[in-house]
């Protein structure tokens, strides 16, 4: 399955995590029920076994409810698809989803508090060279 969602409660807060898109919704008890019992695709008709299966809810909250997640759906930000599925099929073992370059080991604001040592983690202030940061997006394109 390639539209996974990721459901948890932490510190009494019910969360579903979209891994395609990244999207975290904090969400309450019928939300989180619901996409439990949801599968991709969607339409845009509530599946009338809702009705039963949330028997708990008012019948016209699980209708609301519905409604909203078929929205974030259609947002893709739940239920997301796997842009990179086809990728990893058609080019290398391990496409490369993204590159983050780490140009400046440094910060200029110097808070005290910094988590990071102002922001050179303790290591010295660098800044990465203009001829390391071609070569990385030589490679990212190769
Ligand atoms: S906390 Fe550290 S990295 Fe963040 S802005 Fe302040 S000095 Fe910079």
């Amino acid at each position: 399955m390639t539209n996974t969602i990721h459901r948890f409660i932490q510190n009494g807060e019910y969360i579903v995590v979209d891994v395609n898109s990244g999207g975290v919704h904090v969400v309450d008890k019928l939300v989180y029920d619901m996409a439990g019992l949801l599968e991709p695709p969607l339409s845009e008709e509530m599946p009338e076994r809702l009705i039963a299966e949330l028997k708990d809810f008012p019948e016209d909250e699980v209708r609301e409810c519905y409604g909203e997640i078929y929205e974030l759906y259609k947002d893709k930000v739940l239920f997301s698809e796997d842009e990179y599925r086809k990728y990893a099929d058609i080019a290398v073992k391990a496409p490369i989803k993204a590159m983050c370059l780490h140009v400046s080991h440094d910060c200029n604001l110097r808070c005290k508090y910094c988590f990071a040592s102002t922001g050179d983690f303790g290591t010295g202030r660098k800044i990465m060279t203009p001829e390391t940061g071609r070569k990385a997006i030589d490679f990212l394109i190769e």
